[in-house]
């Protein structure tokens, strides 16, 4: 699987070492875990998918720009694939998910790994964590029509916030904060995600 994500583009060996060294069966029920090294995004209940491997990498990738990130933030955690990816390549994650069911999927798939530097929130993330701000890295693993500005506030100056942007066509959208009060933007590439959704359930 690593193999495959790194003939399509991902060269961050850091990012590669960490896919390579988290067991994404551990995450899918036992049904679908014969098809969990499969690039392919799956279900995992309540109409929610967990993230297909290549776009796991290459957002972390882009988000990590190959710098060392201290503080992360990852909005829509899901089973909690990509927070113990992230756990790898950050000092500490956050991560929040607005359906309860999950939150609670995410605390058993990780418990057993006993991975320290990961806290799971249940919220709605388009509110970010500001009491946690600022960060050097947010990602989002759901496509909203624009990027919240309440979460582009909370980005460290430097930092970078990578994100699926639109409706039924997405396109992953890189936002660098360069000061106070200025952001640039910049698209990567189309991808495909579900929706960013307001408030909790
Ligand atoms: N990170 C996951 C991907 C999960 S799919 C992985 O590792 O595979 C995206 C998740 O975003 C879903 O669980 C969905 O419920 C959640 N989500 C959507 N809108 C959200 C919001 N406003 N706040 C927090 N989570 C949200």
């Amino acid at each position: 699987m690593v193999a495959r994500v790194a003939q399509q583009g991902v060269r961050d060996d850091t990012v590669l070492a960490a896919l390579g060294a988290v067991p994404r069966h551990l995450f899918l029920e036992s049904g679908l875990a014969s098809q969990a090294y499969i690039d392919a995004s799956l279900p995992i209940g309540y109409h929610q998918t967990i993230s297909q491997p290549y776009i796991v990498a290459r957002m972390i990738e882009i988000m990590r720009n190959a710098s060392s990130l201290n503080r992360v933030l990852e909005i829509g955690t899901g089973c909690g694939y990509q927070a113990a990816v992230l756990s790898l390549v950050a000092k500490e994650v956050y991560s929040i998910e607005r359906i309860k069911a999950l939150h609670d999927l995410a605390k058993n798939n990780l418990r057993p790994m006993r991975i320290a530097n990961i806290r799971l929130h249940y919220g709605d993330g388009m509110l970010g964590l500001p009491q946690l701000a600022p960060f050097d890295g947010i990602i989002l693993a759901a496509a909203g029509m624009e990027v919240p500005q309440t979460l582009l506030q909370q980005l460290r100056i430097g930092g970078r916030l990578i994100a699926p942007v639109g409706g039924k066509n997405q396109v992953l959208q890189l936002i660098e904060r360069v000061s106070n009060h200025d952001w640039t933007s910049t698209v990567m590439e189309q991808c495909h995600f579900v929706p960013l959704r307001q408030g909790v359930i």
